[in-house]
């Protein structure tokens, strides 16, 4: 007999409380309902992510990822936490691994936002940049070798740490439309990085058997839109502007064949489009939910024409106030030639009151 070196259980039950601790205190997030005016009979739900203690929707990803490794006997007492991240899982995985009392280091593009370095140091975790957003990946497994630590790596695992059948944010979608009109959405939109929030939503739509289908929204110059038309493109050169989304490289946690339909969209969209639904909403976005919030527009106006009614369910990422110095500051719009003028105007068009049905013009025609 050999008995083999197992991992401290108390510490172990311990951490686990911690976790579902955090959990039992943050609750449910908010479904926002919006309307447009210009688009009557279709209801327009954020499941407003940004309330989570750490800001973003990457507060359920790392808490899965922590959960994940914890079980597999990948994180201990004294295991040094890596993860490569554009900041804001790593702002969350700061946060869980200071509740949990280990270190904590992110790899991330030393072009990442002030804000969000200030939020990953504020919870304790180191920052470690790089120039080329391309090492991300190498550079954290290598650290994670030399500091006898763990790599997160949530581009792999984000796709499995969360239970897509059950205690997930679209179970929770759909149980927050219970008592609306439309309760079961014709659209879900989503963004992607990990992909890991579009596979749980795909795969808990297929699950349950919902008529619901789901919509990408994805930046012009990131791949994953390229790569649900044509497989074999597996890559893209350059970048987008907008954080947290749109890779260069498919990542594995991003499952194509849960896709239905893709939406590119332009830099200056995204962003023009973080800014009217800022207003409307009366609650600041990030520039992701903008990117979201431009297909919505794009499937409702589809909807209105052909005179259909229904619901569309997107996710508010997270909020505008991590953006302040970028997205939301003219100066740095001007500087990275972004021109939001027409896509606001466009945008703006949808909250103009006045407008009829496609399906009622005839009868008030008549009258
Ligand atoms: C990560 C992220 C997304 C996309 O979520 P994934 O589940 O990783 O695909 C969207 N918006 C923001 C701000 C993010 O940080």
């Amino acid at each position: 007999m050999v008995t083999l070196q197992r991992s401290n259980r108390n510490w172990l039950r311990r951490a686990l409380q911690i976790l579902d601790a955090d959990q039992m205190r943050s609750g449910e997030t908010n479904l926002l309902r919006l309307d447009m005016p210009a688009l009557p009979g279709i209801a327009v739900y954020f499941k407003d992510e940004s309330t989570h203690p750490t800001g973003s929707l990457k507060h359920r990803l790392a808490r899965s990822l922590f959960t994940y490794g914890l079980c597999n006997g990948w994180i201990g007492p004294g295991t040094t936490v890596i993860e490569s991240s554009s900041g804001s899982t790593a702002v969350s995985e700061a946060y869980f691994a200071h509740l949990l009392g280990l270190k904590f280091v992110a790899v991330m593009p030393r072009t990442t936002s002030p804000e969000k370095i200030a939020a990953i140091r504020l919870y304790g975790g180191d920052c470690h940049f790089v120039d080329d957003p391309t090492t991300v990946y190498e550079v954290s497994a290598t650290l994670a070798r030399e500091l006898h630590g763990h790599y997160m790596d949530q581009f792999t695992f984000a796709e499995r740490a969360t239970d897509w059948r059950r205690a997930n944010i679209a179970e929770a979608m759909f149980a927050q439309l219970a008592n609306e009109e439309h309760r079961i959405p014709r659209w879900i939109v989503c963004s992607a990085g990990t992909g890991g929030t579009a596979t749980t939503v795909g795969r808990h739509i297929r699950y349950k058997s919902y008529e619901t289908r789901l919509c990408l929204a994805d930046p012009e110059a990131s791949v994953f839109h390229r790569h649900c038309v044509d497989p074999k493109v597996t890559s893209v050169k350059g970048a987008s502007l907008i954080e947290g989304i749109g890779r260069p490289r498919v990542e594995p946690s991003f499952l194509p064949q849960e896709i239905d339909l893709v939406v590119p969209v332009e830099d200056a969209a995204s962003v023009a489009a973080a800014r009217v639904l800022s207003r409307h909403l009366g609650k600041s976005c990030g520039g992701s939910t903008g990117t979201n919030f431009w297909a919505v527009v794009k499937l409702a106006r589809e909807m209105h024409a052909a005179g259909e009614s229904g619901s569309i369910v997107t996710l508010l990422c997270d909020s505008g106030e991590r953006y302040r110095s970028t997205y939301y500051d003219d100066a740095w719009v001007r500087d990275h030639g972004l021109d939001l003028a027409p896509y606001e105007a466009e945008l703006e068009s949808c909250f103009a009151h006045a407008s009829v049905a496609p399906a009622n013009r005839q009868a008030v025609a008549a009258e």
